[in-house]
């Protein structure tokens, strides 16, 4: 890969399309189809005026980007982010579309945002900014269009005001047409835990091929929010040993092993995890590169940099995050003969629950959690080994693996489907 500049290296979309090209041209992908896969299908900009509490009008900016529907609807979450670019989102919108790709399920990708500091908005506030934002994009959403669902500082409630904003423009409850739901309103049974639980599968996956055992297997965990807590809860309760965390706020240390549930009840009770007992406080980013068999970076983006790459210890690194590890990062990794299971395959355990919720609202009859958890393990078992398969027959690392046979299956449904002219 060509040599970047570090802020090129930290641009999303740079870090997308760079493994994209390498990608396509290891697969020969024909070059139209390569032009049609590089870009976003429609990118749409919205500016949502929000009368504020105090009387003032303000107005933010929000995108929505669908970067492909050849494979069913678009589909991805919705982030609300002082940082939140376009770029960003354009990156996030083709992720989604080779996430779905990779665990073979029939949605396109898409992603929206909207420049805000949700803390600094009261609910009533956060409310009329959602529902705006989803009436300036109605024509463009719907079940069979483009289906939302939560993500960075958006939840349960941000899903349902969605919903209920659509259904309203529709004259009819249209629970499908957003997932991440709460139970009560055609949400699925074992969706907050998903993403958790899939890091979960795909860890277990790879250290059966590498004959490790759970209990010997040390993980330190950065993030722990959605994803980050339920995979540490899961791991942890399927014999795991949790040595760290790492918080934005601090970080916590302990080489017997951090009680989760313990550290659960302290979180919620103090918001944070500083200051927690049952561990020594330690640097969040020097946790990156303490000694450990996996590093879940379950936060942000940008977090593996070429800056800090070559100190990392972990023999496997599971990206519960999104984008986590730049391009530049991923060679020196791959140097180090690190076994990353690339964020596209390592966090779909989110969207194919998402998927079985859109299922179900479809279908109109709900599934039990045993259900629901079965069939995300047999989807995620089945996504891992067709990646380190097209990475052991093509010679390439499981992230360009899961890139090749994300966009071969896309690739594969736009040559059927033709271009209409
Ligand atoms: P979240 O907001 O619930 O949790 C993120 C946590 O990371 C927070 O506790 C935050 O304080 C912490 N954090 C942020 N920046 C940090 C930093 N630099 N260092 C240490 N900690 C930091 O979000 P989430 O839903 O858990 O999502 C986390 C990541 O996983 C994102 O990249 C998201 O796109 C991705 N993801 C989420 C899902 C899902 O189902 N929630 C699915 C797929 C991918």
């Amino acid at each position: 890969m060509k040599t970047v500049s570090l802020e090129q290296e930290l641009n999303p979309w740079e870090a997308q399309a760079a493994r994209f090209d390498f990608a396509a041209q290891k697969l020969n992908l024909d070059e139209g189809l390569w032009k049609i896969l590089r870009y976003p299908q429609r990118e749409i900009i919205v500016h949502i005026p929000v009368a504020m509490d105090n009387g003032t009008l303000e107005v933010f900016t929000g995108f929505r980007v669908q970067h492909s529907i050849a494979r069913g609807p678009a589909k991805g979450g919705v982030r609300y982010s002082p940082d939140v670019t376009l770029d960003e989102v354009r990156a996030l919108a083709s992720w989604m579309t080779w996430k779905c790709a990779v665990v073979n399920i029939p949605f396109g990708g898409a992603k929206g945002g909207i420049i805000v500091d949700p803390k600094k908005l009261s609910l009533s506030e956060l409310e009329k900014m959602t529902r705006r934002y989803t009436a300036e994009l109605i024509e463009f959403l719907g079940p069979e269009k483009d289906v939302p669902a939560p993500d960075m500082n958006t939840n349960e409630q941000t899903m349902a005001w969605m919903m209920d904003t659509y259904s309203m423009h529709m004259r009819q409850t249209v629970t499908s047409v957003v997932t991440g739901k709460p139970l009560t309103i055609g949400g699925s049974r074992g969706r907050l835990e998903a993403t958790g639980r899939g890091v979960l599968v795909v860890c277990d996956e790879a250290l059966r091929k590498f004959e490790m055992s759970r209990e010997s297997t040390r993980l330190i965990v950065q993030g722990f929010g959605n994803v980050g807590s339920n995979a540490a809860k899961l791991m942890s309760d399927a014999g795991y040993k949790v040595i760290g965390i790492a918080e934005y706020d601090g970080g916590l240390f302990n080489r017997n092993g951090i009680n989760i549930d313990k550290l659960l009840e302290y979180r919620d009770r103090n918001k944070t995890v500083v200051g927690f007992p049952g561990a020594e406080a330690s640097d969040p980013k020097q946790l990156l590169l303490e000694d450990c068999e996996i590093l879940i970076p379950a936060a942000t983006e940008n977090v593996i940099t070429s800056q800090n790459a070559a100190g990392i210890k972990a023999r496997i690194i599971c990206e519960g995050a999104n984008g986590p590890t730049t391009a530049a990062a991923d060679e020196i990794l791959a140097d180090k003969k690190v076994f990353v299971i690339p964020d596209i395959l390592a966090n779909a355990g989110g969207v194919t629950a998402s998927y079985f919720e859109w299922v179900q609202d479809r279908q109109g009859y709900f599934w039990k959690e045993s259900a629901v958890n079965e069939q995300l393990e047999f989807i995620l078992r089945e996504a891992f080994e067709d990646v380190v398969h097209f990475s052991e027959t093509h010679h390439v690392n499981n992230r360009i693996a899961a890139y090749m046979l994300a966009i071969s299956r896309v690739a594969h449904t736009i040559k059927l489907r033709g271009i209409y002219a």
